[in-house]
């Protein structure tokens, strides 16, 4: 999002702010869940989680929702008595727009541009749940893109920014009939919004469970108009060309790192049935064994590669092998695993998606070669030492 788009800076924005901030975006007054408590066990749910008016976990009776506020209270200063309230940010969004004025005058961005960074946001959420679906401190990735204010403007943009967020996780490998956008409701959106959609992500096994994994919206001039109100100062834009002073508008995609990932996972793994090799070889059989394995994209897999010595206790194998990993770890996440046999080396690396296993045998101390073999297809390649880094670098793009 950064490095190939020349209009789109990156941002480190701080996670304390000044309260007023808080205050400036609405957060203080509306950032909340509808929250609803059983009368008998006295369990808590977010009131559009629950189907109904009985307690999903002893068919109690629910009270009325009221609203929640999410943000994570802290206070700053020595003095007791005299501490600051503030918040940990509820959304790393903020931090940027604060900075946009910033942004304009030290760097040499001109409308469109944007704004993209990743950091840690924090929520008093009702219910963690999910794994990492839903916790009280995740990580988000975002793009504040600026454009000039038009209806005609921000359509274009927002549906160019679909098509790209969509790209991105195709691109990564999702597979694209896990994926959809759902355009809110009216009664769904934020006041400010003119535009919003979800990027959707198909949970497998949940019948129609579509979730959340990013929103794309179109923000108006709310957040830049609302800090500048709240901060006296001037925010607007000069657009050179047109003589004309503004505040833009602004369109966002805000994914979460932690909820993407947990539906990457998801999307890469597999449970396949292969011929079982724990037979006497030779010998005629028919018998089938589960592999799992995880077809994570190559850029996304923790380890690019792992190199194992064929035996454990040969010093010369353990040698040249520790050599390959050094060498190959200047360059990529490289695991060694002298452990147990080939065959459950291959295993624990395929449920942990590593694409490439590279052993040293005994010919490979005569002839300078390896054996490479590939996660997903299970084949076996002959492969020179001095030719390791080409080979891997071609298949790990
Ligand atoms: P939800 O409706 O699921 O609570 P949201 O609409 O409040 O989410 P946004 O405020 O739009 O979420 O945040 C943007 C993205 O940040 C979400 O699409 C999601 O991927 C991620 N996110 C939000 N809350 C959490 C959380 N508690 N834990 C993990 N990721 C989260």
């Amino acid at each position: 999002m950064v490095q190939e788009h020349e209009n789109i800076v990156g941002l480190d924005a701080a996670i304390l702010m000044s309260p007023k901030v808080w205050e400036a975006s609405g957060h203080l007054e509306a950032f909340s869940d509808p929250l609803v408590e059983c009368k008998k066990c006295h369990h808590r749910f977010r009131a559009d989680h629950v189907e109904g008016t009985v307690c999903p976990d002893c068919g109690g009776e629910l009270t009325e929702a009221k609203q929640f506020n999410l943000m994570v209270e802290t206070y700053l200063g020595v003095v007791e008595g005299e501490k600051l309230k503030t918040y940990l940010r509820g959304e790393i969004t903020q931090g940027v727009h604060v900075n946009f004025k910033q942004v304009v005058d030290s760097t040499r961005v001109k409308i469109p541009f944007g704004i993209a960074q990743v950091g840690k946001a924090f929520r008093n959420e009702i219910t963690p749940s999910g794994f990492t679906f839903r916790s009280r401190e995740f990580e988000q990735m975002e793009l504040q893109f600026y454009i000039t204010p038009s209806e005609e403007e921000g359509n274009k943009w927002i549906e160019y920014w679909k098509a790209k967020r969509k790209r991105w996780y195709m691109d990564l490998g999702m597979h694209e009939d896990h994926l959809r956008f759902r355009e809110h409701a009216p009664d769904e959106r934020a006041h400010y919004a003119r535009a919003a959609y979800d990027v959707e992500f198909r949970v497998p096994g949940e019948g129609d469970g579509w979730k959340e994994m990013e929103g794309i919206h179109n923000r108006g001039d709310w957040d830049v108009g609302r800090h500048a109100k709240f901060s006296g100062k001037d925010l607007t834009y000069f657009d050179e060309e047109k003589k004309e002073r503004f505040i833009p508008w602004v369109i966002e995609t805000s994914g979460g790192v932690d909820r993407a990932t947990l539906f990457f996972l998801m999307d890469a793994y597999v449970e396949e049935e292969i011929p079982s090799k724990s037979k006497i070889e030779g010998e005629e059989n028919n018998e089938k064994e589960t592999r799992i394995v995880l077809k994570l994209h190559p850029k996304l897999a923790p380890y690019k590669a792992a190199v194992f010595p064929l035996l454990a206790n040969k010093p010369d194998l353990v040698e040249k092998a520790q050599i390959i990993r050094g060498e190959l770890a200047k360059q990529w996440m490289i695991a060694f695993d002298a452990r147990g046999n080939i065959g459950k080396r291959y295993r624990a690396q395929d449920e942990i998606g590593t694409p490439f296993c590279i052993t040293v045998d005994f010919d490979s101390l005569k002839d300078d070669m390896v054996t490479v073999r590939d996660r997903d297809t299970m084949e076996q390649e002959r492969i020179k030492i001095s030719e390791l880094k080409n080979y891997l670098a071609e298949r790990l793009k």
